[in-house]
């Protein structure tokens, strides 16, 4: 009995709320109005008009109008040149109205004009480069890209905006999407791929000693992962070059970049994440260009590693050195010598692995060379 009449109570005390905030309420609909400040012409835009109580919308745009009695109102429209107002009047059952005005300024309609370039085999680096007009982005705010769903940095060289991706390293034939998008207020996009074929080759076997082969401990593994990801935090975000980038030794190709491969027979496939380049001990390793020195050191599966950042998102490697003339820190020019050939960590004989790194995923190195871009 007691528990009823609690629980009467408590409903009495529900039912009562809407009635007690409706006395608190404003005499005129309060709105709340989502809707761009700027606006392309002929392109649609989205608005978005809510009030404190239902009521009846009348939207009127150009030569449009739009009735509905809702709370809220969701409306796209298309940018009509020369319009700049679009007037909001709700009216409650009472009779209480509120008109707002948004003010909006239309401009002309953004067309991207963009071209990609590289990247028709798995581990191909890709340039795409975007051209806007100016003034619009004035108005439009910067432009972003998703490569492969992953936001990635826009330079800009004067009116072009570009952007390095890399076609992944996938067995099967695919496409990467890459999505351009603008709009400050009213996000617009377009989207194109990069389609690439399928990786050739057979699995190698790699015939590796027992000796050699003990130096792949998960130890091992996660000591160099935690330097890589160490000399990642500080890349520079502008490229630091101007030059086309070069081959760092002259020698006989052994073993190509994404070529696929097993350390044991019948052990895990993994890709060849660089360009193996067969060299005498001591030959001279060059800085394939311009840039910032962010890891050297010995490792026991890289060996003698150096690492450079040459910003924008592209960093070089240079594993199993026998002698590293560099330091972190230290900013090197292309063709500079930065160390010497060697076979030390995980290697079969004197040779230099090299890596061109875009955003942390392995590119083909030999894409890079005698080229400023893909
Ligand atoms: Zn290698």
């Amino acid at each position: 009995m007691k528990r009823r009449a609690a629980q009467t109570t408590l409903f009495l005390l529900v039912a009562c709320l809407p009635l007690l905030a409706l006395a608190n309420n404003p005499q005129t609909p309060q709105l709340w109005v989502e809707a761009p400040t700027v606006v392309e012409i002929d392109r649609t835009f989205h608005v978005r008009v809510s009030a404190d109580r239902p009521v009846t919308f009348t939207l009127t745009y150009a030569d449009w109008t739009v009735e509905q009695v809702d709370q809220a109102l969701d409306v796209q429209l298309s940018a009509r040149a020369g319009v700049r107002d679009l007037t909001i009047e709700a009216v409650d059952r009472n009779g209480a109205t509120t008109t707002q005005t948004v003010a909006l300024t239309p401009v002309p309609p953004v067309e991207p004009r963009w071209v990609i370039t590289g990247g028709s085999r798995p581990g191909d680096p890709f340039t795409v480069s975007v051209r806007f007009e100016r003034d619009q982005l004035a108005a439009l705010g910067s432009p972003e890209i998703l490569i492969d769903g992953r936001p990635t940095p826009l330079l800009q060289e004067g009116e072009i905006f570009y952007a390095f991706g890399v076609a992944p390293l996938r067995t099967e034939a695919d496409t990467v999407p890459i999505e351009l998008r603008w709009g400050r207020e009213s996000v617009r996009s377009e989207q194109r791929t990069v389609a690439h074929g399928p990786l050739a080759g057979d699995v190698q076997l790699l015939q590796l000693s027992g000796e050699v082969l003990s130096a792949v401990t998960p130890e091992a593994r996660e000591l160099e992962a935690a330097a890589l990801a160490r000399a990642r935090a500080n890349l520079a975000p502008q490229p630091q070059w101007q030059e086309p980038f070069l081959l760092p030794i002259e020698g006989r190709g052994t073993s190509g970049f994404a070529r696929s491969r097993r350390y044991a027979p019948g052990g895990p496939v993994s890709f060849h994440m660089g360009e193996d380049i067969a060299a005498p001990t001591g030959t001279p390793i060059r800085a394939t260009n311009d840039g910032v020195v962010v890891l050297v050191g010995q490792y026991p599966i890289k060996g003698g590693l150096t690492v450079i950042d040459h910003g924008g998102g592209v960093t070089s490697r240079y594993y199993h050195q026998s002698r590293m003339n560099v330091t972190a820190g230290q900013t090197v020019r292309r063709g500079d010598v930065i160390g010497e050939v060697g076979s030390t960590g995980l290697s079969t004989g004197p040779h230099l692995h090299w890596e061109m790194r875009v955003h942390g995923l392995a590119s083909n190195p030999l894409a890079w060379v005698n080229r400023k871009r893909p």
